[in-house]
């Protein structure tokens, strides 16, 4: 079986080039992923100022009536969703930069191919293509469930 035609000549040139871009890509999403830190960092602090983190067991019981029990534990369900988004964000970001600082980043983390600049500049802190992504989430779908 023959292999299939080399690349042009040109491709060397072409990696120079692709490498000036790449380095200046990376300048701006380290930029993004520093500003998307610290925002995050921000609002997880507010949030925790207002005690949203404290489970309803653990706040002092001064609500007697049912329904201002249930609508505390559905507050704090909301807060807690946002709490538990915002932490998750900055563990990614924080995960981006380090991948950033060990020249690792841009690479799926499942099928190893570099994740497409498009992709990256929407997402900074993606770990995945889009299609590993996917995958990704349909399995902890099916965890979810099960
Ligand atoms: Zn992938």
């Amino acid at each position: 079986m023959e292999l299939p035609a080399r690349a042009g000549q040109n491709a060397h040139d072409m990696e120079i080039a692709m490498n000036v871009d790449t380095q200046s890509h990376l300048a701006i999403l380290r930029g993004m992923l520093d500003f998307e830190l610290n925002e995050a960092r921000t609002e997880l602090r507010a949030l925790q100022i207002n005690g949203a983190s404290v489970p309803p067991e653990g706040r002092p019981r001064e609500v007697a009536d049912r329904k201002d029990e249930a609508e505390a534990a559905q507050a704090f369900e909301v807060s807690d969703a946002a709490v538990e988004r915002l932490m998750r964000e900055v563990s990614q970001c924080e995960r981006a930069l380090d991948r950033l600082a060990q020249e690792r980043y841009g690479d799926c983390a499942d099928c190893g191919e570099p994740i497409p600049w498009p992709r990256l500049m929407a997402q900074p802190a993606a770990e995945r293509c889009a299609d590993c992504q996917r995958a990704f989430e349909g399995r902890s779908h099916c965890l979810a469930q099960a």
